[in-house]
């Protein structure tokens, strides 16, 4: 047996051998059955005798922050020196410091929230919420480890000064195009979201989208509108808009597109009245050029397909000069081909570069990449593909899609760039819509988005459906999963396939199947449902819904009801309700679209004027809440239960969970849905269930009842 010399230890007395030290430990005398620690340096308690020892971690690099809406994301690299040790944890101290006058910084309020956590992080990021407008925040990032408890030294740490008050005012968040002549453009805009100050003056930016932007011409207005005169004819203009503050101007808004009229229309609103109007205008020639278009239309109506003359002539007479453009049926034509070749602009494949795969259609993938048209700029698109095997059939039905779009150009519609058929795989290239489709970007983003914002993404689908129905384009299958956002939160209506109508494709349960081909039923009009009358009166139908699943960002329409009692319930009056939150005036529109004649619903420059007479006068959303809606129209309740799964009056209490009422219902003898669902609000009451609130809720599933039991006459709420 022997002591071991200086600088090595064993931990029993006995003939094993001495080990050195390990790293960052000594012992200065020999004998030792341990190697303490140098100073700074230290063991967990996790670590044995044998381990080395370790320091404390120095500070993270490279603090840097983002403000995200209202959110501050505060990321960093880790420290250089992790102390020899592998773990390393983030804690954050947020503190509160006065700006301008000297005192001391006092920690954030409990208010303030840290995702993921505030202390203990293992990443090297954190997101902070819930923070207060226009104060100097100072964010401490600590390093620690396992052994800086054994530290008397305060953690390292890196900080960074956030301030969340801009001296400028924030972006303004859209534009909306009021009126439009030939010559003129007349927006509006909402306030920027953090105004921070008074608004002394806007400055709208335009240029001609097909010139350089340098060309940029600028106006300034005292409101928030302005009409822009001296533009070109049917041309589409950019625009910017950026509000002032004594402090200075903040940021453009993003780029909105607006198109002026085509020559001859005097404006907007003239549309619908045109064979009118053209009628006096032009005297008896046009007259009897209208007339003859009339009558050849009924002689053809019964050929549609063998004749595509009907649309040729329309499309003849908008090519004269008078305003009006329709939409042509691709099917009208002999020759598919010739149709693509007319509408849709063949792109040389090579100009196509193909990233990444974004979504599944119906034909193919869909991509994200970049098209580089020779001495243009590279510009990102989407580009869907045809799948390899596909017989003529299909490639006509995936190239009719093209033709659609390539007749149509408005800022709320796709834009088609081109096509690509000289190659393979077919595909169909268009802009790139960088929040991709919009029922799943709502329920992404559920909470997020200011009244306005959510109005202003309406206005937008209907100003792109106003655009199609006065092409004489029924869309048919209008929905939020149609329209796709772009990272200006622009909407525009897509979808212009037709082939998920036909009646062999099963794979899709949203088409339901019928005589006659699959129809999306939640989404659909009653008359179109029956008899198949799709026309843009049963598209506004589709936009009610549409405003509907925006209102609620992204909600299932009638939630899990089965489409049969969908039709049960809309037949017997039933509306869905307001979502949460929704204004009045917005779910009085939507009554509005689900009026059960067609004719009486509005048409979509009705609904386009009606939206933006809200975006000028915010202060009419505020109303929010059933009370004023119209009580004539009973609502449907946001919890429906499942009735055919449900046996018994207790299953029912149970899923609607006013279970603690069983007993009421037992001694009154109220055990069939049959009896239950003729009770009226005085019988609930009668039964002893007091409170309002489950008075209305049990009564609201008791209409739904009524509904599953197809009984009539529904009862009132
Ligand atoms: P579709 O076949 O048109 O229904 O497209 C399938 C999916 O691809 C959509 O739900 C979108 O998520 C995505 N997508 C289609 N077109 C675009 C586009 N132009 N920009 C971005 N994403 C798109």
């Amino acid at each position: 047996m022997y002591s071991c010399p200086t600088g090595s230890f064993k931990a029993y007395v006995g003939d094993a051998t001495c080990r050195l030290c390990p790293a960052h430990s000594h012992a200065p005398v020999p004998g030792s059955s341990e190697c303490a620690c140098q100073s700074r340096y230290y063991r967990s308690a996790s670590d044995t005798s044998d381990t080395p020892c370790t320091g404390t971690p120095s500070a993270p690099r490279d603090v840097s922050y983002e403000i995200i809406g209202s959110n501050v994301l505060l990321t960093w690299r880790l420290p250089k020196d992790l102390g020899g040790r592998k773990d390393v944890f983030f804690n954050i101290i947020c503190k509160v410091c006065p700006t301008g006058s000297p005192g001391p910084c006092v920690r954030c309020g409990d208010s303030v929230q840290f995702e993921p956590r505030q202390v203990g992080l293992t990443e090297s990021r954190v997101q902070v919420s819930n923070l207060l407008a226009r104060v100097q925040y100072t964010f401490e990032i600590q390093a620690v480890n396992l052994v800086t408890e054994l530290s008397p030294e305060a953690p390292q740490y890196a900080a960074i000064n956030v301030s969340t008050s801009q001296s400028v005012p924030s972006a303004v968040p859209m534009m909306h195009q009021v009126s439009r002549t030939a010559n003129s453009i007349t927006l509006s805009w909402p306030q920027p979201d953090q105004p921070n100050g008074v608004i002394l003056d806007y400055l709208l930016r335009y240029f001609d989208k097909a010139e350089d932007e340098d060309n940029s011409f600028t106006i300034t207005s005292e409101t928030n509108m302005a009409t822009i005169s001296n533009l070109s004819p049917g041309k589409i203009y950019a625009f910017q808009v950026r509000a002032r503050t004594a402090v200075g101007y903040g940021p453009y808004s993003g780029k909105m597109y607006f198109q002026t009229l085509v020559g001859g229309e005097r404006s907007e609103m003239v549309q619908d009245r045109l064979p009118l109007i053209v009628g006096s205008a032009l005297g008896g020639l046009a007259f009897l050029v209208i007339a003859a278009i009339a009558i050849l239309a009924i002689i053809f109506k019964s050929k549609r397909r063998e004749t595509p003359y009907t649309d040729r002539l329309q499309q003849y007479i908008s090519t004269r000069g008078l305003g009006v453009k329709y939409y042509i049926d691709p099917s009208t034509y002999e020759d598919p081909n010739e149709a693509i070749r007319e509408f849709a602009k063949e792109i040389d494949v090579s100009f196509v570069k193909i990233e990444e795969v974004i979504g599944s259609g119906e034909f193919g993938e869909v991509c994200f990449g970049r098209l580089k048209p020779p001495g243009k700029r590279e510009y990102t698109v989407a580009i869907k593909t045809l799948k390899s095997g596909y017989t003529d059939e299909q490639r006509r039905e995936f190239l009719s899609e093209a033709s659609i779009m390539g007749q149509f150009e408005h800022p709320n519609v796709i834009r088609l760039e081109g096509v690509v058929t000289k190659s393979r795989p077919v595909m169909i290239v268009t802009e790139f819509m960088e929040n991709g489709s919009l029922d799943s970007f709502l329920r992404q983003r559920e909470g997020q988005f200011s009244m306005l914002q959510l109005v202003g993404m309406q206005r937008g689908i209907a100003a792109g459906m106003r655009y199609l129905s006065d092409m004489n384009y029924v869309h048919r299958d209008l929905a939020a999963r149609n329209i796709l956002v772009n990272s200006n939160l622009v909407c525009k209506v897509s979808d212009f396939g037709l082939s998920r109508f036909l009646e062999d494709d099963a794979s899709n349960p949203t088409y339901t199947g019928a005589l006659g081909g699959k129809i999306p039923i939640r989404w659909t009009a009653p008359e179109a449902i029956q008899y198949r009358k799709f026309t843009s009166s049963s598209d506004v139908w589709s936009y009610g819904i549409v405003m509907w699943e925006v209102m609620s960002y992204g909600e299932r329409p009638y939630w899990d009801m089965s489409n049969q009692d969908v039709i049960n319930a809309i037949d017997q009056d039933y509306r869905l309700p307001p979502p949460p939150d929704c204004p009045t005036v917005l779910h009085l529109l939507m009554l509005d679209c689900w009026q059960k004649e067609r004719v009486q619903r509005p048409k979509f420059e009705q609904i386009v004027s009606a939206l933006d007479k809200m975006i000028r006068k915010p202060s009419a959303l505020k109303a929010t809440g059933t009370g004023s809606s119209r009580p004539s129209q009973p609502l449907l309740s946001n919890s429906p239960p499942d009735f055919p799964s449900l046996t018994s009056a207790h299953e029912w209490l149970d899923a609607i969970k006013m279970g603690r009422y069983k007993e009421n219902f037992d001694q009154a003898g109220l055990t069939t849905f049959d009896v239950i669902s003729r009770m009226t609000l005085e019988d609930i009451q009668r039964i002893g269930i007091t409170l309002v609130g489950h008075q209305k809720k049990i009564l609201n599933s008791i209409q739904l009842m009524r509904v599953h039991l197809n009984q009539l006459e529904p009862v009132e709420v």
